[in-house]
C-alpha cells in the first residue's frame, strides 16, 4: 500500500537525521504498526509533497474526506489547502510563504478546498532534504479540527451576539459606538445613537409567558432590520431594548422620521403561538458630537430623550435636548412628593365638557386631575399618572379620583353625566368593580351617569379576563367609553362586539384631519360610521380649530371635545355656570387648523453682524417664526435666529412692527417628535467653541448658560428692548 511506500521513504529519511531512530527503541516494523493503527483509527493522518510541492501521499481516512484517492492524486498543495484563507484567518504568516521559505511550521490551521460547509485541518510539518541537501518536499500530519472552530466560532458569536436576536449584543455595539466616537473626535465626523424600547412589554411576558415574550423580541429584531437596512448596525442590549448606530448621520430630519418608521413598523400586531399580541415602542435620539462625544454621555443622552417620550405618553420618539435633563428631575421631583401631594390635597379634579354636535351642549364632563404645587405650577398627569403607575399609586389615587368625580357630578344637573379614567392597572384589579359600587353608593350618583374611560391598552393581557371584567362592569349599569381609539391596539372589527357606549377617537385622528393630503378623514369616517351603526356615540377628541369641528360634525359624530369649545375648568366653575344654565358652549378658536403653527413662548436669540440680541419667540412654525424685542428692524433684513443647542436658522426679517419681527427661514424646520421643531442640522460644539473664541455671540448648549445675555456687545445696530421675562415665563 502507498503508505508502506511512504513510510520506507520516510524511514530512509529519517536515517539521515537518525534523531527519531535514536529516540525510540522500536524497530522500523514496528513503528510502522504502530503509525498503521494510528492512522486508521482516523486519528490523524499523514502527508508528503514532493519538491515541486504537489502531493506524494495522504493518509487513505484524508483523501476520502477530499473525494477518494482517484480525486486527490497527483494534486498541488494549492489545490487542496486554501492558502488565503489561512493567511486571513490567522495573524500569522501566511502558508505559501512558509511553503516557499521552506519553513517547518506546526498546528498550523488551514481550510481545505472543497465544495459544501467549510472543513479545517490543522497540519503540521517539515521540509525533507537528501544527503546532498536538495530539497524533496515536505513530510507532515494533518488533523481535522472543523469542529472545534465550529466550538470557537460559537463562543465568540455568544460574546459578540445577542443569541436570542442574532443581533450584536450590547458589549459590541458599544465597541462600534466607541470606534464611531474616535471618527467624530478626530475627523469631525458625526454620528446618531437611537435607543429603542418597546412599550408594555412587560406585561406580554406576564400574561402570555416568556416564549412567547422571547418570539415577539425575534420578531421585531426582524422588522428592524428589515428597516435599518444598511444604513446602521442594530444591537439588543437586553431586555426588550434596542440601540441603533448610524454613522455619519447627523440630519434629525433623517433621524426622526427612521425612528417614526421604527415605532410604527414595531406597534403592528405580531402572531406569538398563535395569540395575537401587540406591543408599543418609544425612542429617545441622541447625535454626537452635538449631545456629547463620548460613548457614556451620548447613551446617557439618548436614555433621557427615551424616558422624554415615554413619560410623554410613549409610542413616541424625542431628541435629546439639553432642558431634558429637568424634566427628568421633574420626574423624580414627582416621585418624592407624589404621595404627600395626595394626603395634602394638591390634586384636585378639573373638568372637561363633552359637547353634543347638534345642540351644542354638554352632556358630559370628562374628569381630568390637576397637580397644582405650591410654587412650581400646574404639572401635568401626563407626566404624574405613569409615576403613580410605576410606583403602585395609581390604586390610591385612582380610588380618590374615582370617589371626588362621582360627588362632584352629583351635584350637576340629572342629565349630565360624568367620564372618569381608569388606568389598565386599576382595571387589572379584580376588586376595582367594588371600588366602582363604592364611589356610587357613597355620592349617590346614578350608575347610568357614571362613565368609565377605559384604553385600549387593557386588552394588551389576556383578552378573555379583560372582557370578563368589562362585563362585570356593565352590570353596575354604568357606562363604558373606549378612550384614545386608534393609538394602537385593536381593530376596526374588534369594536363589533365590544360592550361600549362610546368611543373617543384619539386626537391624533382629528388634528391635521383637514389639511389636503391627509388620510385620517378617511379613517375617521370608517371609525364614526362604525360606531353608529352599532349605536355607539361618537366623541372627537381634541377638536381645536372651526375646521376641524366642520369636518367631524360632517361626517356624523355625535360629540366632540377640544378647546374650541373648552379646557377642563374647576369644579366650582362648572357649578356656577350650571346654575346660570348656561349648558351651551360656543366654539371659539382658530378658522383653520395649521399644522405648522405652534404657539411656543421662549426665548431665543437673534445674531446679526456680530451682535447678539436677546429675544422672545412667541410663535413657531416650520418656515417661520414671530419674534419680540428688537425695535424697527428693516423688512428683508437677514439675521440668525439662536435656538439654542446649537440650533441656528438663517432667516430674513419678512415683517417688522415696532418691537415685533416676523421672519421666515431659509431652510424649514422639522418635528422634534415632542410635537415642536427642531432644526434639521446643528453647528457643532466644535465650532461654537470657535465662534466663542472669535467673539461671534451664540448660546452653547450648556443649560446653564441658558438665557444669559453675553457679557461682550461689540457694536449693535438695532435697540433691544427691554422684556419682562417673567411675565412669559411663568
Ligand atoms: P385623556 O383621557 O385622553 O384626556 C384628554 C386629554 O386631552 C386631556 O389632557 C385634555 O386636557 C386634553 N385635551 C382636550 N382637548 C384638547 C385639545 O383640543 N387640544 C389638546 N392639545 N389637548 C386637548 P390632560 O388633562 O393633560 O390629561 C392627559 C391624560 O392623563 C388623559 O388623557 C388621561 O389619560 C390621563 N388622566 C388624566 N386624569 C386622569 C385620572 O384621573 N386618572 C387616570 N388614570 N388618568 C388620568
Ligand atoms: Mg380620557
Ligand atoms: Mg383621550
Amino acid at each position: 500500500m502507498a503508505f508502506n511506500n511512504f513510510l520506507a521513504r520516510r524511514a530512509g529519511h529519517a536515517s539521515t537525521s537518525g534523531a527519531a531512530a535514536k529516540a525510540s527503541s522500536l524497530s522500523v516494523r514496528q513503528r510502522l504498526e504502530l503509525l498503521e493503527v494510528y492512522e486508521d483509527a482516523d486519528l490523524g493522518w499523514f502527508w508528503a509533497t514532493d519538491a515541486a510541492d504537489a502531493f506524494t501521499y495522504l493518509s487513505p481516512g484524508a483523501a476520502k474526506t477530499l473525494g477518494g484517492d482517484e480525486e486527490f492524486a497527483g494534486k498541488a498543495v494549492g489545490e487542496v489547502f486554501d492558502m488565503q484563507a489561512a493567511a486571513r484567518d490567522e495573524a500569522q504568516r501566511s502558508l505559501p510563504f512558509m511553503l516557499r521559505a521552506r519553513n517547518s511550521f506546526n498546528r498550523f490551521p488551514v481550510r481545505i478546498l472543497k465544495a459544501g460547509p467549510p472543513v479545517w485541518w490543522e497540519i503540521s510539518a517539515r521540509p525533507c532534504y537528501d544527503a546532498g541537501g536538495t530539497f524533496q518536499g515536505y513530510r507532515g500530519s494533518a488533523k481535522d479540527i472543523t469542529l472545534d472552530r465550529l466550538e470557537k466560532e460559537e463562543a465568540t458569536r455568544l460574546v459578540r451576539f445577542d443569541v436570542l436576536t442574532g443581533l450584536v449584543n450590547r458589549r459590541t455595539i458599544t465597541e462600534r459606538l466607541e470606534q464611531a466616537l474616535i471618527l467624530t473626535r478626530t475627523q469631525k465626523r458625526p454620528c446618531a445613537l437611537i435607543m429603542l424600547d418597546l412599550d408594555r412589554f412587560k406585561h406580554i411576558n406576564d400574561t402570555l409567558g416568556h416564549q412567547a415574550g422571547d418570539a415577539l423580541l425575534l420578531q421585531v429584531a426582524q422588522r428592524l432590520r428589515q428597516i435599518v437596512g444598511d444604513q446602521g448596525e442594530i444591537g439588543r442590549l437586553g431586555g426588550d431594548e434596542f440601540q441603533i448606530l448610524l454613522p455619519d448621520c447627523e440630519d434629525r430630519g433623517l433621524l426622526g422620521s427612521l425612528a417614526q418608521r421604527c415605532i410604527q413598523i414595531i406597534s403592528q400586531p405580531y402572531l406569538v403561538e398563535g395569540s395575537r399580541a401587540t406591543v408599543g415602542a418609544s425612542a429617545g435620539i441622541a447625535v454626537a458630537p452635538f449631545d456629547g462625544d463620548g460613548a457614556d454621555a451620548l447613551t446617557a443622552a439618548t436614555d433621557l430623550a427615551l424616558y422624554a417620550a415615554k413619560a410623554a405618553g410613549r409610542g413616541q420618539f424625542r431628541f435629546y435636548s439639553s432642558e431634558l435633563k429637568s424634566d427628568a428631575e421633574l420626574r423624580r421631583e414627582v416621585e418624592e412628593n407624589l404621595r404627600d401631594a395626595i394626603a395634602s390635597d394638591e390634586l384636585t379634579m378639573f373638568y372637561q365638557p363633552i359637547v353634543d354636535l347638534r345642540s351644542n351642549k354638554v352632556s358630559c364632563f370628562e374628569a381630568l386631575l390637576r397637580w397644582n404645587r405650591p410654587h412650581a405650577g400646574f404639572i401635568s398627569p401626563a407626566i404624574f399618572i405613569p409615576v403613580a403607575e410605576d410606583t403602585g399609586m395609581i390604586a390610591e389615587l385612582g380610588r380618590a379620583a374615582l370617589m371626588q368625580a362621582c360627588r362632584d357630578a352629583a351635584a350637576w344637573p340629572a342629565h349630565i353625566k360624568v367620564a372618569v379614567n381608569v388606568s389598565a392597572i386599576q382595571f387589572a384589579d379584580d376588586d376595582f368593580p367594588l371600588r366602582v359600587r363604592e364611589a356610587l353608593d357613597e355620592s349617590g350618583l346614578h350608575p347610568a351617569r357614571l362613565e368609565l374611560e377605559i384604553t385600549e391598552s387593557v386588552f394588551l393581557g389576556d383578552v378573555e379576563v379583560a372582557e370578563h371584567m368589562l362585563r362585570r362592569l356593565k352590570k353596575l349599569g354604568v357606562r363604558l367609553a373606549l378612550d384614545d381609539f386608534g393609538t394602537g391596539y385593536s381593530s376596526l372589527s374588534y369594536l363589533s362586539n365590544a360592550p361600549y357606549d362610546k368611543i373617543k377617537i384619539d386626537q391624533s385622528f382629528v388634528r391635521g384631519a383637514t389639511a389636503p393630503d391627509n388620510n385620517n378623514r378617511a379613517i375617521l369616517k370608517a371609525i364614526i360610521d362604525l360606531a353608529g351603526s352599532l349605536g355607539m356615540d361618537t366623541v372627537a377628541e381634541g377638536a381645536e380649530a372651526h375646521d376641524e369641528l366642520e369636518l367631524v360634525r360632517s361626517l356624523g359624530a355625535s360629540h366632540a371635545q377640544g378647546f374650541i369649545y373648552a379646557r377642563a375648568e374647576a369644579q366650582a366653575d362648572v357649578l356656577s355656570r350650571l346654575a346660570e344654565g348656561r349648558d351651551v358652549y360656543e366654539p371659539s378658536g382658530p378658522a383653520y387648523f395649521r399644522a405648522d403653527r405652534m404657539t411656543v413662548i421662549r426665548k431665543v436669540g437673534v445674531v446679526h453682524e456680530n451682535h447678539r440680541y436677546d429675544a422672545f419667540m412667541r410663535n413657531l412654525s416650520r418656515t417661520g417664526a414671530r419674534i419680540e424685542g428688537l425695535l424697527d428692524v428693516p423688512v428683508g433684513t437677514q439675521v440668525v435666529v439662536d435656538l439654542g443647542d446649537g440650533q441656528l436658522a438663517v432667516a430674513v426679517v419678512r415683517r417688522s412692527q415696532e418691537a415685533e419681527l416676523g421672519v421666515e427661514f431659509e431652510t424649514p424646520l422639522v418635528s422634534d417628535g415632542a410635537g415642536g421643531l427642531c432644526t434639521r442640522y446643528r453647528v457643532s460644539p466644535y465650532a461654537l467653541h470657535a465662534a466663542s473664541n472669535a467673539a461671534i455671540p451664540l448660546r452653547h448648549s450648556d443649560p446653564a448658560d441658558r438665557g444669559v445675555t453675553d457679557a461682550f456687545a461689540p457694536h449693535s445696530k438695532f435697540v433691544q428692548v427691554e422684556l419682562n421675562w417673567s411675565k412669559y415665563l411663568k
